[in-house]
């Protein structure tokens, strides 16, 4: 690690993604000034730049490792404060295809907390750290370079207290973009004559509906936190009931491709009621509603292709959602931009001089070409979603079937499945022979080819 620190690096952007790479970079910077257009001190209620915040936000396992190791004690912290904890394949009661999951302990730790609840965890360890500073209620409206264009040397910001748009100029040895799905990185590479990034959209026509509740009559099995009936090709239509801070629950539905939930309360339990199994409909009949449904509709999974580059300037660097931004039932956007402050740590502590090609590339192959595989990959299994499935993607689909088949019969199976969709091993941990002959057995695959295992 070097012990010179270097002189100031500015985030664009002070959620999930911003706050993760706030943290690596006061390891290395003297100075990290978090820009963000919304307050955000003291704020701990769903806000105007993170509209998804009213939707539940799962951490998959390896994101809750990354943040225990970013911020030691904070997952005893976030239990103390009212968080609700437990193992993510022994007390979530999973259903994958309407069957229900074998329940066993896979030592992977689940949190269920509210998103906003989570962010403002985290954000209070960042504010602990004396190298970083808030730059609350202005707006990022462009980047600053040398005259050659080579190097970004700052930000230009506009305060909301000038109503008249006056803007400032902020200088940084490093500018970070974290600002989310709506980046305008790609346009100001363009103007400053940069060619435009390559953007790969997957259509999804995803729409989410949660609504909160208020504990009656407790639904879950001992020590369950959480119930999640998950979308299938035969029934595109899934919900989640998440337990939450504060003893409350928080019921999320969602459906692609235009069969999207409805916002109204009876349209929503109707929704529920739909869903292959019961779990969930039967749930809500104990909880008490705290307002109204919310929805959210996500059109598609988008990927900033900033790997393929071969032109980036000195001094700027991406992370988050304006990389690779997710559909939302896999989970995996706030643990995606944890792996993405993994990669920019180990740049930034290195002695060489920063080179954001090599980061970028870096980047893809440590934190999103993964999570990007299993979740195309996995939207690809339902049959009204556009793309291409040359043999081996029909092949993988298969496979993948046959493992959470046997995963209702199999806890090993249970257990490497949620593992991988855990994004704590890769998909091909799913390959490993011994592993193969438990989802022959288990899924009945081997009996019916006639072959005894
Ligand atoms: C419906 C839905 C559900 C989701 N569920 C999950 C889940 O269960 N699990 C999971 O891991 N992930 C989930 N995600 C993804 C998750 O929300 C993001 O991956 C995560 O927030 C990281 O995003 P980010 O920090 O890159 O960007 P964002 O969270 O979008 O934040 C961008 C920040 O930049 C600020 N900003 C943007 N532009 C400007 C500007 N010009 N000037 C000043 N400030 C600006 C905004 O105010 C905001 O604070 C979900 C997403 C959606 C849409």
């Amino acid at each position: 690690m070097s012990i010179q620190k270097k002189n100031r690096a500015i985030v664009l952007g002070g959620s999930m993604a911003g706050l993760f790479a706030a943290r690596v970079l006061a390891d290395s910077y003297a100075e990290v000034i978090v820009i963000d257009r919304d307050a955000l001190t003291g704020v701990t209620e769903p806000r105007r730049g993170v509209p998804q915040g009213r939707q539940v936000h799962g951490l998959q396992a390896r994101g809750q490792q990354i943040i225990e190791d970013l911020f030691p004690g904070i997952t005893k912290q976030i239990v103390a404060d009212g968080g609700a904890i437990g193992d993510m394949a022994g007390n979530i009661r999973w259903y994958l295809n309407g069957k229900r999951v074998a329940q066993a302990h896979s030592g992977l730790t689940s949190l269920t907390v509210t998103r906003p609840f989570l962010e403002t965890q985290v954000r209070d360890r960042v504010l602990e750290l004396s190298q970083v500073s808030f730059l609350e209620q202005h707006d990022i409206v462009g980047l600053q370079a040398t005259e050659d264009r080579g190097r970004i040397t700052g930000v230009r910001v506009s305060p909301h207290s000038e109503a008249d748009g006056t803007e400032t100029t902020l200088h940084a040895d490093l500018v970070v973009d974290a600002s989310g799905r709506g980046s305008r990185t790609p346009v100001w590479l363009e103007e400053l004559g940069y060619p435009r990034v390559e953007e790969e959209r997957r259509k999804i026509g995803l729409g989410y509906t949660s609504r909160l509740y208020e504990i009656r009559d407790d639904p879950y099995e001992k020590d369950e936190i959480s119930i999640g009936v998950v979308s299938s090709p035969a029934t595109p239509r899934g919900a989640i009931a998440a337990k939450q801070e504060g003893g409350r629950v928080i019921v999320t539905a969602y459906g692609i491709l235009g069969d999207h939930p409805p916002a109204d309360p009876e349209g929503f339990d109707a929704f529920i009621q739909s869903l292959q199994v019961p779990d969930i409909h039967q749930a809500i009949q104990g909880l008490e509603p705290v307002g109204d449904p919310v929805p959210y509709r996500f059109p598609a999974n988008q990927r900033r292709r900033y790997e393929h580059l071969t032109r980036f300037p000195d001094g700027l660097l991406v992370t988050g959602d304006g990389v690779c931004s997710f559909n939302p039932a896999y989970a995996q956007g706030m643990t995606v931009a944890a792996l993405a402050a993994l990669t920019i740590r180990r740049h930034v502590e290195s002695d060489a001089p920063l080179d954001p090609l090599r980061y970028l590339k870096d980047l893809a192959a440590e934190a999103v070409d993964g999570p990007w595989e299993l979740m195309v990959g996995g939207d690809l299994a339902f049959p009204g979603v556009e793309g291409e499935r040359p043999p081996m993607t029909r092949l993988t689909l298969a496979y993948m079937k046959l493992v959470q088949e046997a995963a209702v019969h199999d806890e090993e199976v249970a257990i490497a499945f949620m593992r991988v969709f855990g994004l704590v091993d890769a998909p091909h941990a799913l390959l490993e022979p011994g592993l193969v002959l438990r989802v022959l057995k288990a899924s009945g695959a081997a009996a019916s080819a006639g072959i005894e295992l």
